[in-house]
């Protein structure tokens, strides 16, 4: 790490593991209060691990969870880290209408800012929903008051993801930026670089190649972002879900504590806010693309 370093930004999704889209169709909603929680020892390590690491992030944080935990959530705003949203309930906006999702998004922003006295500028959506086919969801964002998102994943996936999109931040309503998280362009094609299942897949080398890419090829910060449940090897094991599932919620779930110290140490790191709120950014040609 160099001292003019680009700051990238750390980010992470305060859910827990019952929570994971990809494990809907096992747990019902409903099911939800029944089951362990781990959210907050979790959280309370990744603290930890921040605290040694001098670093402060953006914490994507559910509704649900913050009605539960309303002291971890003081803690992380005491701490110095920005409370962002992740909504309230963990429906992906691609399953929602205007209404629902409008409703849900405004829930979690009032929530969080009532038990913090802070406002929650920040939003992203669970599994990156925001795609070409519900580009309204940028309306409700910017109606229930938020400043930035950061939801859309450039790249082809089978859950998520619009390939063509901006691969950096732009204003995807004025008032409202879109800050996609990070890719690498690789031989015409957009490649995962911002961490979650990959950084558990991948050597960390890669990942670490990767993320250097952004910064010294296309100049730009990059966007990280793992779940609590990631560092978590003694999570309760769910049951009946399929091979595909199980294997990209479970790998090298007990590197990652390891390697996100690396990760820590060999970039500069800072909160969403402060990376990308206070520079303007103009891209008329990604804002005609979008229109
Ligand atoms: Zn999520």
């Amino acid at each position: 790490m160099t001292a003019n370093a680009i700051t990238n930004a750390l980010t992470i999704d305060v859910e827990d593991y019952f929570q994971v889209s990809a494990f809907a169709p096992h747990i019902a909603r409903d099911e939800w209060d029944s089951k362990e929680c781990r959210v907050e020892r979790n959280v309370a390590r990744i603290l930890e691990l921040l605290d040694h690491a001098q670093v402060k992030a953006t914490f994507f944080t559910l509704g649900w969870i913050a009605e539960r935990y309303p002291q971890l959530i003081r803690r992380i705003v005491q701490e110095g880290h920005e409370l962002a949203s992740h909504g309230y309930g963990h429906e992906r906006a691609s399953d929602q209408n205007w209404d629902s999702f409008f409703t849900d998004v405004n829930l979690a922003k009032i929530l969080l800012e009532d038990l913090t006295g802070v406002e929650v500028r920040g939003y992203r959506a669970p599994s990156f929903s925001i795609g070409k086919d519900n580009q309204w969801a940028f309306d409700c964002l910017l109606k229930a008051g938020y400043r930035y998102s950061s939801s859309i994943y450039p790249i082809a996936h089978d859950h998520y993801g619009m390939p063509d999109a901006p691969r950096f931040a732009y204003e995807a309503r004025p008032g409202l930026l879109e800050i996609p998280v990070t890719t690498l362009r690789l031989l015409g094609r957009n490649f995962p670089s911002s961490g979650g299942g990959y950084f558990r897949l991948l050597p960390y080398a890669l990942s670490r190649w990767m993320l250097r890419r952004v910064n010294q090829g296309d100049g730009e910060a990059g966007i990280f972002y793992f779940h609590p449940w990631e560092i978590d090897v003694d999570q309760p094991r769910v049951k009946g879900v399929g091979a595909k599932t199980r294997f990209r919620h479970y790998v090298n779930i007990d590197r990652v504590e390891g390697r996100l110290k690396r990760l820590l140490d060999d970039f500069k790191w800072g909160r969403m806010d402060d990376v990308f709120l206070r520079r303007k950014i103009a891209q008329p040609q990604a804002r005609a693309a979008l229109a």
